[in-house]
C-alpha cells in the first residue's frame, strides 16, 4: 500500500488512505498503547497505532519513574516477552535502584527514575524501528461495524475509517477526562491535552458497564529555587542494574534524589484549606487510589503523623524541573505554593505547573476475558488504565497481553495467549481485574501473587521467554540471548551440584554446619542463610569460572529451590481447577439452589474456570459443586 509519509518530532507519521485496512488497530501511544502496537506488529499483524499526537508516544503523565516493588516485576515480564519497556528505561534511566534489598529476592524491586524526554524518545525509536507498524495521528471518535454487527474498524475526529476486525483500544485518563485544580474544572485528558468523548458513547451503545475514577499529581518545582545544600541526598546504585536482558550496561550518565519532607506547619496550611480541595468539597465522584493519596488524603487519614517524607526526583539531566513524590495536591494554586514553602529546602521553590486530580471512565474489566477482549464485542479488546488500573507497568503489561491477542484473533484458528496466577504478576493482574473487577485504581503489589516466589524479578525471563516464543512474539534476537543465558545456567547449576565437600572440610573453612557426615554441594550450601556466592567461591574456587551475574541467578533458584518444590503441589491443585472450563454462556439462572447474592457475582463475573469462580469473594464450595455438577451434566448428555 503506497502510503505519504513525514516526521512528527523524531517520529515517522503515515497517511494510510481512507479506509486503509489493517490486521490490527492500536488506540492511544501511552504505555499500553505502544506495548499493544509493538506485540502485534512483533507477531506479524499488519499493525496500525491511531494517537493524538505521535509526539507525546510514550509520555509520562505523572511520575518520571517506571518500576518498583511488583512494579519492576512487571517491567522484567514485559521485557521477558519482548516488551519495549525495560529497554526503554534503560536508555533513559537517569538513577537505578534494587528496592526491598534489606529482603529476600522474591521481593527485590527494581526502579529506574527516567530522564522524561529520553525515554519517550527511547520508546519512539524503538517503535519507529518496528517492522509492520504505521502511525497515524488522529483522534478515534467511534468504532465501525459491518451490516452482521461484527466489529468492523475504528472512525477518526478527521473523517477517516480504517478497518479492523481487531481493536485494542488503550485511552488512558483521557475518557471524558476532567481536570480539578481547587474549584476550576477544565475537561482534559491529561493537562494541555484535550479529552476522548466520543468512545465512551460507543462503550455505552455497546452496553459496556463504565465508572468514574480519579487520580493526581503534585506541582512540577523549578530545581534552580531549590536549597539542595540543606536536603539529604539519595544516591543510586553502582553500577546500575539494567532491566532489560539485551541491555549489556547503563550509559546514560547518572544522578542523585534528594529527600524532604512535610512540616506541622504544612499541616496545618492543608486543614484549614481542606474544604476547597475538590474530593472533600464532594466535587469529585471517582475514587483514588489508596495506597498512592493526595497529600491532602494523608493529612486527614492519618492526622496523627506530622511529617511525610517527599522525594526530589529529577525529570531530566538537562531539565531543571522537579518533580516532589509525595505531594499531589488538587488545592488552588495558591494553597499549593502556600504548602510547598512551609517544606525545608523549597522555601524559595518556583511552582512551574500546579498539581491537580483528574477524573476519567474506566470500563468494569469483569466484562472481559482473560486475554483482555471484551464479552460484548468479538475483536475489541481494552487495556490500560481504562481497565481501572494505575501505572505504567500495569498498564504496559496490560497491553503487551491485548497486543497478542489481538494479532492471534486477527490470524484466526482460535489460539490466544493467556498468563495465569503461577506464571507471572500479569497473570495475577489480568485474574484480579478480569474475577473481581476493582472499586479504586487499581494497582500490583506482591502480596497480590500467592506464588511469588516462583514470580521473581530475575528470572522473569527464565519463566516466560520460552511461553512467548511459543507465541511468536519474541524476536530472533531475544530468543538467541536467551537460549544462551538458559545454557549458561544449565552449567551454573550442574557445577554447582557437582561440587561436594564433607561437613568437617566445610567447617575448617568457616562454615558451621551439622557434622552429620553426609556431603554438602555447593547447590545446596548455598540454600543455607549465611552463604552467598562469596562463600562459595570461597570453598569452592572452580565456582569463580562461572560467569558473575549467572552465578548470582543460580544463587537465587538455589536459595528457593526447597521452598519452590514445597509450592509446587499448591500450584498443580490451582492449574487443576483452572482446567475445569466453565462454557461461555453458562444459564446461571438454570441453576437452582445458587442463592441470588451468589448467583449476581456468579453472572457479573462471568469466570471462566471452576479455579476463577472459587477467588469470586461469598462463591462458597457448594456453589461450585452445584456448577461443576451441572457442566457434567451437560458434557454427559453431549456424549450421550
Ligand atoms: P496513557 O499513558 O494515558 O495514554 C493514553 C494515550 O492514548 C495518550 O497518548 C492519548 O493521547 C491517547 N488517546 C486517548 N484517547 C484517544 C483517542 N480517542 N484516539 C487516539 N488516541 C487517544 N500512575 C501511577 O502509578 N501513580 C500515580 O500517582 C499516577 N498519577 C497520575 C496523575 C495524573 C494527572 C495522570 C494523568 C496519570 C497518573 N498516573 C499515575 C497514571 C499513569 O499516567 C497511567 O497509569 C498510565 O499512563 C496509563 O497508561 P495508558 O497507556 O493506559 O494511558
Amino acid at each position: 500500500m503506497s502510503q505519504d509519509r513525514h516526521i512528527s518530532g523524531d517520529f515517522p507519521i503515515s497517511s494510510p488512505p481512507n479506509g486503509a485496512c489493517f490486521d490490527v488497530i492500536i488506540v492511544g501511544g501511552g504505555h499500553a498503547g505502544t506495548e499493544a502496537a509493538a506485540a502485534a506488529a512483533r507477531m506479524g499483524a499488519n499493525t496500525l497505532l491511531v494517537t493524538h499526537k505521535a509526539a507525546t508516544i510514550g509520555e509520562m503523565s505523572c511520575n518520571p519513574a517506571i518500576g518498583g516493588l511488583a512494579k519492576g516485576q512487571l517491567v522484567r515480564e514485559i521485557d521477558a516477552l519482548d516488551g519495549i519497556m525495560g529497554r526503554a528505561i534503560d536508555r533513559g534511566g537517569i538513577q537505578f535502584r534494587m528496592l526491598n534489598r534489606s529482603k529476600g529476592p522474591a521481593v527485590w524491586g527494581p526502579r529506574a527514575q527516567a530522564d522524561r524526554k529520553l525515554y519517550r524518545r527511547a520508546v519512539q525509536t524503538l517503535l519507529a524501528a518496528q517492522p509492520g507498524l504505521t502511525v497515524v495521528e488522529a483522534g478515534a471518535e467511534d468504532l465501525i461495524f459491518s451490516a452482521d454487527g461484527a466489529l468492523g474498524g475504528v472512525k477518526t475526529d478527521d473523517g477517516r475509517a480504517f478497518r479492523s476486525g481487531a481493536v485494542v483500544i488503550t485511552t488512558g485518563t483521557f475518557l471524558r477526562g476532567l481536570i480539578h485544580l481547587g474549584q476550576q474544572r477544565i475537561p482534559a485528558g491529561r493537562v494541555g491535552e484535550a479529552p476522548s468523548l466520543g468512545l465512551s458513547g460507543t462503550f455505552g451503545r455497546l452496553g459496556l458497564t463504565l465508572g468514574r475514577l480519579k487520580t493526581g499529581t503534585p506541582p512540577r518545582l523549578n530545581g534552580k529555587t531549590i536549597d539542595w545544600a540543606a536536603l539529604e541526598i539519595q544516591e543510586g546504585d553502582t553500577p546500575p542494574v539494567p532491566f532489560s536482558d539485551l541491555t549489556a550496561s547503563i550509559t546514560t550518565p547518572q544522578t542523585v534524589c534528594h529527600i524532604t519532607e512535610t512540616t506541622p506547619e504544612t499541616h496545618r496550611i492543608i486543614r484549614d484549606n481542606i474544604h476547597l480541595a475538590p474530593v472533600y468539597s464532594g466535587q469529585i465522584e471517582g475514587r483514588g487510589p489508596r495506597y498512592c493519596p493526595s497529600i491532602e488524603d494523608k493529612v486527614v487519614r492519618f492526622a496523627e503523623r506530622n511529617r511525610h517524607q517527599i522525594f526530589l526526583e529529577p525529570e531530566g539531566l538537562d531539565d531543571p524541573t522537579v518533580y516532589p513524590n509525595g505531594i499531589s495536591t488538587s488545592l488552588p494554586e495558591d494553597v499549593q505554593a502556600a504548602i510547598v514553602a512551609t517544606i525545608p529546602g523549597l522555601e524559595r521553590a518556583e511552582i512551574l505547573c500546579p498539581g491537580y486530580a483528574i477524573e476519567y471512565d474506566f470500563v468494569d474489566p469483569r466484562q472481559l476475558s482473560q486475554t483482555l477482549e471484551t464479552r460484548a464485542l468479538r475483536g475489541l479488546f481494552l487495556a490500560g488504565q481504562i481497565n481501572g488500573t494505575t501505572g505504567y507497568e500495569e498498564a504496559g503489561a496490560q497491553g503487551l497481553l491485548a497486543g497478542i491477542n489481538a494479532a492471534l484473533h486477527a490470524a484466526g484458528g482460535g489460539r490466544t495467549f493467556v498468563l495465569d496466577r503461577a506464571d507471572a504478576y500479569i497473570g495475577v493482574m489480568i485474574d484480579d481485574l478480569v474475577t473481581l473487577g476493582t472499586q479504586e485504581p487499581y494497582r500490583m503489589f506482591t502480596s497480590r501473587a500467592e506464588y511469588r516466589l516462583r514470580l521473581r524479578a530475575d528470572n522473569a525471563d527464565q519463566r516466560l521467554t520460552p511461553l512467548g516464543v511459543a507465541a511468536g512474539c519474541v524476536g530472533p534476537v531475544r530468543r538467541d540471548v536467551f537460549a544462551g543465558k538458559k545454557a549458561a545456567l544449565d552449567v551454573a547449576r550442574s557445577t554447582l551440584q557437582g561440587l561436594e565437600e564433607t561437613p568437617r572440610a566445610l567447617a575448617e573453612k568457616g562454615l558451621s554446619v551439622n557434622q552429620d557426615g553426609a556431603r554438602r554441594s555447593a547447590w545446596a550450601v548455598l540454600s543455607y542463610p549465611d552463604a552467598d556466592t562469596e562463600t562459595i567461591c570461597r570453598i569452592w574456587p572452580e565456582a569463580a569460572a562461572i560467569p558473575g551475574p549467572i552465578l548470582r541467578q543460580a544463587a537465587i533458584e538455589a536459595k528457593y529451590s526447597h521452598y519452590i518444590d514445597r509450592q509446587a503441589a499448591d500450584v498443580e491443585a490451582f492449574r487443576r481447577d483452572e482446567g475445569l472450563g466453565i462454557p461461555e454462556g453458562f444459564d446461571y439462572d438454570a441453576l437452582s439452589g445458587l442463592s441470588n447474592e451468589v448467583r449476581e457475582k456468579l453472572k457479573a463475573a462471568h469466570p471462566g474456570t471452576i479455579g476463577q469462580a472459587a477467588r469470586i469473594p461469598g462463591v462458597t464450595p457448594a456453589a461450585l459443586t452445584l456448577v461443576l455438577g451441572r457442566i457434567r451434566q451437560g458434557r454427559q448428555a453431549r456424549v450421550a
